[in-house]
């Protein structure tokens, strides 16, 4: 059998970002991943395969080399730390922030505070940044109603268009960081696989050029 590339993608709205520009590049899953309980997906490409994960697993499978590449938010690689992969590109989309939030109108109180949030690497670092005391508490959804419960006087979350927080009476407060995603590839894969992987990193590198040069 010839050898094979394994992609892992972003599953949900990143992923309706991810196809047209995969698209662009000649690999198309033979089957629409959004129409599917599959996991995994034959393309076009009869080198490539798509994996279809939950986002915060994508940068594991690709440390640990079952992926050889993946799709991932800047978000989640700043959460997972960067151990065992490189970032090559940034494709420039499923652009965001990661933000802080509270209740609008409400000044953060003095002295130790507590935050909600998915993001709890990212969120120790930067409040211990800021000089701030916080206990962190994590979530796995719905982070907008831990202000509003009590929960937490902040939460670190995704902000797009900042709807989500508005419909629930919250504030977007300090932006952490800019988000898109970008491409990252296994660290060994890059020399063990690199005669396949090279043509697909640069087509992908023009691809997202191509696209900027024409927005
Ligand atoms: P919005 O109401 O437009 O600010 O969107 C906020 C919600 O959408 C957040 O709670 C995120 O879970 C999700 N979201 C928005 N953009 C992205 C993205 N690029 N990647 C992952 N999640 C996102």
């Amino acid at each position: 059998m010839s050898e094979m590339i394994t992609l892992a993608l972003t599953k949900g709205r990143v992923l309706k970002d991810t196809l047209p520009l995969l698209a662009e590049v000649g690999i198309e899953p033979l089957e629409d991943p959004a129409d599917s309980r599959k996991l995994i997906f034959p393309t076009t490409h009869a080198q490539v395969q798509f994996v279809v994960l939950r986002g915060s697993d994508v940068p594991t499978y690709v440390q640990f080399g079952t992926a050889d590449l993946g799709v991932s938010g800047k978000d989640v690689i700043l959460e997972h730390g960067g151990e065992g992969f490189y970032e090559l590109l940034d494709l420039q989309i499923a652009r965001c922030r990661l933000m802080t939030a509270g209740m609008q109108g409400v000044p953060l109180r003095q002295g130790r505070i507590r935050v909600a949030t998915k993001f709890v690497n990212i969120a120790r670092r930067y409040y211990a940044e800021q000089g701030r005391q916080v206990d962190v508490v994590k979530l796995y959804g719905a982070m907008e109603l831990a202000p509003i419960m009590g929960l937490a006087d902040e939460i670190v979350d995704i902000v797009d268009t900042g709807n989500t927080l508005r419909a629930n009476g919250l504030e977007a407060r300090e932006v952490i960081a800019p988000v898109t995603s970008r491409l990252i590839v296994n660290k060994a894969a890059m020399k063990t696989k690199h005669a396949l992987l090279q043509p697909l990193v640069e087509a992908l590198g023009l691809a997202v050029q191509k696209r900027m040069a024409g927005s």
